[in-house]
């Protein structure tokens, strides 16, 4: 393996973007392929069995992952979170997290995966330093849950994934559920009472445009203020303070059972504290899950570029961002803005 640090590298933070943003997180997909089919990111008609993914050595390597995310550490990067695709299908992915865990500056390493596969990986990743999981769940009923997933997942397999992480000590968990209407959205009280007094908590997330093969409507999407008041009427709900650093509102139970979060992107978008970047497995950098194109780091590393020289790219692109797409998604969308990257590409 070759060493995290061949030389010191400067430790200056990016200037911050055009509208006076931060670098401050860094999503890393480790792999676009995904063992479920979720309607709402990588439906199967669009993603059918014999779908051309990337190949492996189109991928980014170990240590060209390690690689980049000091370069970005060294830029301000505090946060990391790995995602996919499945990142759980990413071989050696404890592997992976032991390099991560080792850069100096490296505060918080989380994953956001869909389950099916964390029973026997929780563990060992937590032995390899990572430090917060995320579950996808989008349903407590069984049967909702297998059509959420494209007919691919088990509701018990994220059931066993829960039981797994809490035993391997990543209590609390986040749960991720994206919410339809008509689809899913009929569940919501479900999820709330499984998850009610577990410590664990829900963020229901609005239903997004992500990608370009969806079928994204916005009638599809419940507005999380919706399903505020429709949890408050069976489990009275008191607004906490929002956190810095996250793009959820969160809600205590009165009761005190715990909270809830949710996720408004569509409808109370929160662009203006943004400081995420975005690297896909093949090495493209993206400054908004919106974007229609990434700027091609792996090219550059492949290219024998030092460190330094990749810190200044990555800080001129930062410099230069002017994302803030939800907030101007009806605008965009009219004018006929419609070409962004595949959410199962960079992750979400
Ligand atoms: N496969 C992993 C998982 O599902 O947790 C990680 C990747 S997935 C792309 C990351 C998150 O994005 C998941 O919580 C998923 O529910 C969310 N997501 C995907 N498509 C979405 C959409 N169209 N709108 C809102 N959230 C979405
Ligand atoms: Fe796979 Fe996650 Fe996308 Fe579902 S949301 S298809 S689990 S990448
Ligand atoms: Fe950030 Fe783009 Fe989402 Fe706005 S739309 S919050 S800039 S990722």
């Amino acid at each position: 393996m070759k060493p995290e640090a061949p030389v010191a590298l400067q430790q200056v933070p990016a200037p911050p973007d055009a509208l006076g943003r931060a670098l401050g997180d860094l999503r890393i997909s480790v792999i676009d392929r995904c063992n479920f089919r979720c309607p709402y990111c990588m439906p199967e008609e669009a993603y059918p069995a014999d779908h051309a993914f990337l190949r492996a050595r189109d991928r980014l390597d170990f240590d060209e992952i390690a690689r980049i995310a000091r370069v970005f550490v060294s830029l301000g990067v505090k946060k990391l979170r790995l995602t996919g695709g499945e990142p759980l299908l990413r071989r050696d992915l404890p592997l992976l997290v032991a390099r991560l865990a080792g850069i100096d500056g490296v505060e918080d390493i989380a994953l956001t995966t869909n389950g099916a596969l964390l029973p026997k990986l929780a563990q060992p990743l937590r032995d390899a330093g990572l430090q917060r999981v995320t579950v996808s769940m989008d349903s407590a009923d069984p049967e909702v849950f297998r059509r959420m997933t494209g007919g691919r997942g088990e509701l018990a397999e994220v059931e066993a994934a829960i039981n797994a992480a809490e035993r391997a000590g990543f209590t609390p968990l986040k749960i991720n559920c994206v919410v339809m209407r008509g689809v899913n959205d009929d569940g919501v009280p479900g999820l709330v009472e499984r998850f009610r007094g577990t410590g664990h908590v829900v963020r229901f997330i609005e239903y997004m445009d992500v990608g370009t093969v969806n079928g994204w409507r916005g009638d599809r999407v419940v507005p999380g203020a919706e399903l505020v008041q429709r949890i408050d009427s069976r489990w009275p709900l008191e607004a906490l303070p929002r956190n810095a650093t996250s793009t959820a509102r969160r809600w205590r139970f009165r009761d005190g059972a715990g909270e809830v979060g949710f996720i408004n992107s569509v409808t109370e978008p929160f662009c203006g504290g943004c400081t995420r970047a975005r690297l896909s497995a093949d090495g493209k950098l993206y400054t908004c899950l919106f974007a229609h194109a990434g700027h091609d780091l792996r090219a550059l590393l492949r290219a024998g570029e030092s460190d330094e020289a990749l810190r200044a790219t990555i800080a001129g692109i930062w410099s230069h961002r002017g994302d803030r797409y939800s907030e101007r998604r009806a605008e965009l969308r009219a004018a006929g803005v419609l070409e962004h990257v595949e959410m199962y590409r960079i992750g979400g």
